[in-house]
Parts: C-alpha cells; structure tokens; sequence
C-alpha cells in the first residue's frame, strides 16, 4: 500500500476498504519508525492530522469526496499552517506557531486532504543539500551518506520512503526538481503566478513558486488541480480559467518534438547521468517523439545572474526577521540596535548571512547598476533563448542535474561548487516557465538520475503528459529503496 498512486489510494477510500483514519495511521507508523534515520520531518502533530482525517471520513461517508479526500500530504515548512510550528528550517521561527494559513493549505484543507507534517528544507530554501537546514541535514533514502537534495530535501525524502504518499515543495532556483532528481520521484515547479504565494515564506518573491512532489506524473496532476489557482492575496497570481491537469494524461507522443540544448550535453555533465538521459530520449523515441537540437546560449549566465538577484530580493525579503513582532529575539542586549544584531546574528545561519551580504551589497548605490541592473537585462536574454527555443520543438528535455546525490559534506564548504549543482535549474525559474523532473535510472552508486522537462508558459497538461507516457513505459517511477520494500 505504501507504493500506491493517488489514485489507487483514493479509490481504496471510496470504496470503503479503508477509512483516512486507517490509512493516516499507517503512514504515521511508518513515518514514526524511518523518520529518526532520515530526519525528513521538522514537526509532526499525529492528534491534528487524526482530527483531519476523522473529518475526511465524514466528508466520503457524505459522499463530498475529492480524490484526495483523506490522503496523507506533508507540507514544506516553509509553508504556514496554522497552529503548526513553522519554521521555514531556521531558528530565527523555532518557536513560531503560524496564526494562518497558506492558500496551499488552505486549498489542500478545502478537498479533505490530511496533513502529515512539515518536512525538513535549507534554511529560509537558501541550499541544494538540505545542509543549511537549523533541523540538521536529511539523509536520501538510497543511500544515507549522500545528500537527498535542496532546498526541498525533506519533502523528497518523505515521498521517496514513502513516508508519505505525496508533498509539497517550492522552487526558486530548483528546489522542487533537484531533490526530486536525487530522490528518485518526480516533482513540477509551474509557470510562476500559477500556484499562489500567499503564506509561503518569501526567499526571492519574483522567482518563488510552489508546487508537488510525488511518485508520478499523473500524482502530480491530481496534486496541481489542487494547488492552482487565482488569488487575490497574491499580487502575481495570475487570474486564468482553472484547468484540470489530468485532461492530456493519456494522449499518444507521436510527432511531439523534443528540443535538446546543445548546451546542456557538454563537458560538465557526468558520464553515468548523459547515459540515463539518453537512454529516456531513447524512450521517447521509440514513443513516437522525434527529437532536435536548439541552443540557448545564455543559459551559461542564468547561475551568476539568479546569484545577484535572488541574494537582492532575500536581503529585502528578511529583513522583517528582527526580533520584535515574531520569531526568535536575542535574549540579552543593551538597546534597539543591539537586539536587532543579536537576534540576527544568532538566529540565521551561514548561508543566510551569505545572502544577505551578497543582496544588500549588489543593491547598494555604487553597485546597483554594475550587478543588479546588468543581472536584471542578462535575465530577459535568458527568458528570450527560451522563446527561440519554443518556436522549433514542444519541450526541452536534459538533465536534471549534472551529478547524482553527492555525499554528506562533499560540497558544504564550497558555496560555488554548491551552486552549481542547479545550473540546468535555475534559468527555468529566470524565464517563469514550468519545469519538471522525472526518474529515469541510476548513475554512480546506484543512485537515481532525474530527466528534466522544460515547457512553455503553461504547458503544464502537456509536461504531465510527456512525462505520464514515459512512466506507462517504464517502471523507475515506482521502485524504491530495497531496504525500505516492506
Ligand atoms: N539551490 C538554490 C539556492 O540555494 C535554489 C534554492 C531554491 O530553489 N529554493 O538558492
């Protein structure tokens, strides 16, 4: 049961062959005994999620059943929920119970879904190993001396035990599709607007955006029906016809085109994840794609460039962290100023403070125009390569990531070497258009390799629907961890 799609699990509840409660506790079981060894969950709140599910069977004994009324998620917790500790992985909200709730939250809460737990991220989502995280790193689940990936590293981890049927993550730079990528499960990050900002902690707000992971793409799907949507309280939530995402799960890939930057497949990439990606284009192939070369050239800027801006909008973004209306304060200091230092300094960990320098540096008035304009312009170039790209295939396939999972350690004192780890990642989020990652094999000691698909402006069905067809071909969407098959 653990293994089983959404949608296999909704139709257990609907025919009463299980109770929410009944399967809520057997996640919570699993998830109590594997979540010491792997340290993917910050809070969990077993009585609030029973009370959840408790309510979801009375929603399907009501016949007002959603499919996934009564299905166990885990929310990131960058995520406020109210009366749940929040922490976004930092100190600085240790002790912050969120007064309200996401509209992620709130939407999951409106169809009946259960809330798990809040899993473990890089502190503030500022990492790609789960590393900067306050709550100590999360262990990956093929292999506990490798990272799980960042910043959503609990969130994969959870889904990739199986410790929860599915989750939630958020994607600034590759977030959602890197951990995804080292985990071994497949995760989306939509066009940005698509999934609401409001009660998720902002990093860098205009290249911010939620959304699923989980075992598979038609998973995915159900997810996003439920996650998209219209609301006022963000200011760049994007006001469209809702769509359902399940629609173009099942259409045949014949005469899809398939663009393959020639920049992606050079030099920098490791021999055993080009195997594993190839052999998916392969796949496709042989699914009726055909496949052809585009180039975007400016793609070898999009990490420098996202390490101005994101930096520039995180400076802005923390500076409510000071100690007086929420949060951690510093417990001894002599006057206003001094609490303000004090709580930061203490309250934000390395990485942070990194940022935060780097952001308020590139914002300055002799720098303004030297960094962040120039990030700004080099920005737009990024988006156009895409454009150009779009004009001669359907989607952009490549890797996810250069590498497998790295080891614990291997790469956390080199912040460069950290983040290059989402060179392929980050223009997506540049441009604002959707990305995904899906598994397809394993690479150097037997650990998983993630395909990246990149869309145009909501292509989202389209993307779910690429890879869905992939995963009817294939079978390394469900394979899990051989120590963790009971
Ligand atoms: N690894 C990137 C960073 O540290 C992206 C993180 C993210 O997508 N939240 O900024």
């Amino acid at each position: 049961m653990f293994n089983f799609s959404l949608k296999q699990l909704s139709g257990l509840l609907s025919a009463k062959k299980i109770s929410s409660i009944e399967l809520t506790g057997e996640f919570l079981k699993r998830l109590k005994t594997l979540n010491p060894g792997y340290n993917a969950f910050i809070t969990i709140n077993e009585e609030t999620s029973l009370v959840q599910a408790r309510a979801a069977d009375a929603m399907i004994a009501a016949g007002q059943a959603h499919p996934l009324t009564g299905i166990p998620v885990a929310q990131k917790d960058i995520f406020c929920t109210k009366g749940w500790r929040t922490t976004c992985g930092s100190k600085m909200l240790s002790n912050f119970i969120s007064p309200y709730d996401a509209d992620v939250v709130e939407r999951f809460n409106t169809v009946g879904a259960v809330n798990i737990g809040k899993t473990n991220m890089d502190e503030f989502a500022m990492g790609s190993s789960n590393e900067t995280s306050f709550y100590g790193p999360v262990k990956n689940p093929w292999d506990i001396t490798a990272v799980p990936g960042g910043s959503s590293g609990g969130s994969a981890c959870a889904v990739a035990a199986r410790m929860t049927p599915a989750a939630t993550g958020t994607d600034t730079g590759g977030s959602i599709r890197q951990p995804a990528a080292l985990c071994g499960i497949s995760g989306i990050k939509p066009t940005y607007g698509l999934v609401s900002r409001y009660g998720m902690i902002a990093f860098a707000s205009s290249l911010d955006q939620g959304g699923p992971m989980a075992k598979s793409a038609e998973d995915l799907a159900l997810m996003l029906n439920v996650m998209a949507g219209f609301d006022v309280r963000d200011s760049t939530s994007l006001q469209r016809e809702p769509e359902d995402y399940t629609r173009d799960l099942e259409k045949p890939l014949a005469g899809l085109r398939i663009g393959l930057p020639k920049e992606y497949f050079v030099k920098e990439i490791n021999d055993d994840v080009a195997r594993a990606v190839e052999a998916a284009i392969a796949e496709y192939r042989k699914l009726g794609a055909t496949t052809v070369e585009v180039s975007l050239p400016a793609t070898k800027l999009s990490v420098p460039v996202y390490y101005v801006l994101a930096p520039a909008e995180a400076s802005s973004n923390l500076s409510r962290f000071d100690g007086v209306r929420y949060g951690y304060r510093a417990p001894d200091y002599i006057d206003l100023s001094d609490m303000y230092r004090k709580t930061r300094a203490q309250g934000f960990g390395a990485e942070v403070k990194r940022r935060i320098l780097i952001g308020t540096y590139v914002l300055s008035h002799g720098y303004y125009d030297a960094y962040y304009i120039q990030a700004q312009k080099l920005r737009r170039l990024i988006a156009q390569d895409f454009i150009e790209a779009f004009k001669q295939c359907d989607i952009i396939m490549g890797p996810t990531s250069p590498t497998v999972a790295f080891d614990l350690g291997e790469k956390s004192s080199d912040p460069v070497q950290m983040y290059l780890s989402d060179a392929y990642t980050i223009a997506v989020n540049l441009a604002g258009l959707p990305g995904m990652s899906i598994p397809v094999g394993f690479g150097n000691k037997n650990r998983p390799v993630g395909l990246h698909l990149i869309g145009n402006y909501f292509a989202e069905a389209q993307m779910l629907n690429v890879a869905h067809q992939y995963q009817e071909a294939t079978d390394w969407h469900v394979r899990m961890p051989v120590q963790l098959q009971t």
